[in-house]
């Protein structure tokens, strides 16, 4: 069942087969329900395990939205130019329409035969050889004309004008149909509506738009020491904050969360749970996976027969999380889907880190939109960093700096509880496995947040 790649270092599969160890003795009752395998994969590894199954999921129309609620959402139609763009030679300075071969040698005088404004349509005007018409920035070339001479370079008196540079065949204008031919499509299915998709549509007279259905993303926050937001915790517990980051971060993404109530470490409640979270899109649990006694999410998980792609990945903070998928019969569905889940480290930042990592993308791909890649920034590191190998880290960082001189240096913090520092970083500084050290002035990969 478990299909994530076998092929990590010795080390990798010592920390897997001791991971199903520490599973089994969890709980007797469960001993036959973990997951038949663990999977310890590298970052790059679990990513692309993640984007490979992305790549299987497609998204649901989800109606018409008029243009400005479209913003953020994603185009479940194709949006084509519904004539040539621009749909007339039109002028890019204010100036005047010549026939280049006229102004071969300068200075030439040409006739003034009009004016044509923005707006104007050139009819009736025709540049013939050796006239020339005033031109505004926007307005159509008239026929006869083959370039445009800015103003700064001529000087008109009475009934003619004085061309004082030469100007090549094609200058200061766009040809008709030179940006986009009718019928060409200018956004396809799956793009995201930003403003310049926004721009594209109202260009081509589109006042309302055909979306994807936002995703619903249950969000299932685990553990016995955590409290409800609005309840006074005793001096052991703590109150749920994952349910809410996460929330956001399905918003940014473009889903709809669905909150969950805070599962106990104890199999009955938590499987209920479980089962009402896969009757959503994805199922994002945070807490309870990591090598605890009541750590049970894998255990539970594996008693409804998922599948598990990964169980752990080689990064700090998030090391222990968890992607699989169950097969359930959703509501309004006759046969049975697959749901995926992930299974998220509930220290808050690793929540966070591994949502940005890993989750993000089946939410992409429920939302319709296309995939797309992870990419990280550049920054100048500020002071050397010191780390252990094996993994690679996304670190709290601060990112200054104006312009083309990005600095990052880390925050200060007390490890992956710490969300006072996270707070007060705006990014994450990616260090690779094999970097012990890495010096000041370094060039090095951010993950903005
Ligand atoms: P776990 O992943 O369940 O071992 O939890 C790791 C740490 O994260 C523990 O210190 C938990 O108290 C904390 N934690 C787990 N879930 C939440 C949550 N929903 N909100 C805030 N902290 C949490
Ligand atoms: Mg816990």
């Amino acid at each position: 069942m478990v299909t994530a790649p076998e092929k990590g270092a010795d080390a990798n599969s010592r920390v897997a087969n001791e991971f199903s160890a520490r599973r089994l003795s969890a709980y007797d009752h469960f001993m036959t329900t973990a997951p038949a395998a663990s999977a310890v994969v590298t970052f790059e590894e679990a990513r692309h395990l993640v984007e490979h199954h992305a790549t299987g999921i497609s998204g649901a129309e989800g109606g018409v939205v008029d243009l400005l609620s479209a913003a953020g959402r994603v185009l479940s139609e194709k949006i084509v130019a519904d004539r040539d763009f621009p749909p007339f030679p039109r002028a890019t300075r204010d100036g005047y329409a010549v026939r280049a071969a006229d102004v071969s040698e300068v200075p030439a005088r040409l006739e003034l035969i009009g004016e044509i404004k923005a707006g104007d349509s050139s009819a009736g005007l025709t540049v013939q050889r050796g006239q020339t018409a005033s031109i505004m920035t926007g307005a159509p070339l008239p026929p006869g004309a083959d370039a445009v001479v800015m103003v700064e370079y001529t000087a008109q008196s009475g009934g003619t004008v004085e061309i004082k540079r030469t100007v090549k065949l094609g200058e200061n204008f766009v040809a008709c149909g030179a940006e986009a031919h009718v019928g060409q499509v200018l956004l396809e299915r799956g793009a995201r509506v930003d403003q310049a998709a926004v721009a594209i549509a109202a260009s081509v007279g589109k006042s309302t738009l055909q979306v994807f259905r936002k995703p619903r993303i249950a969000v299932l926050a685990t553990g016995d020491e955590i409290v409800a937001v609005d309840l006074t915790p005793g001096p052991a517990q703590i109150r749920n904050s994952n349910s809410y980051s996460l929330a956001v971060q399905i918003q940014n993404a473009g889903g709809e969360a669905v909150l969950l109530p805070v599962a106990p470490d104890e199999p009955v409640r938590l499987r209920a749970l479980i089962e009402e979270g896969l009757k959503s899109d994805l199922l994002l649990l945070a807490g309870g996976v990591s090598m605890g006694k009541f750590d049970l999410v894998e255990l539970v998980l594996a008693e409804l027969k998922a599948e598990f792609y990964f169980t752990g990945a080689l990064i700090q903070p998030g090391r222990p999380v968890v992607f699989g998928r169950c097969m359930r019969g959703r509501t309004g569905h006759s046969s049975a889907h697959p749901i995926y889940f992930f299974g998220l480290p509930g220290n808050p930042v690793s929540t966070m880190v591994t949502f940005e990592l890993f989750v993000r993308p089946i939410i992409l791909a429920l939302s319709g939109c296309a995939p797309q890649a992870l990419i990280f920034l550049k920054a100048r590191l500020k002071s050397n960093v010191r780390t252990k190998t094996g993994l690679k880290r996304f670190l709290p960082a601060i990112l200054s700096g104006e312009f083309e001189n990005a600095e990052v240096e880390l925050a200060r913090w007390q490890g992956s509880g710490d969300i006072a520092a996270l707070a007060a970083s705006n990014c994450y500084l990616v260090i690779p496995p094999d970097r012990e050290q890495i010096g000041a002035g370094e060039w090095v990969s951010v993950m903005v947040r």
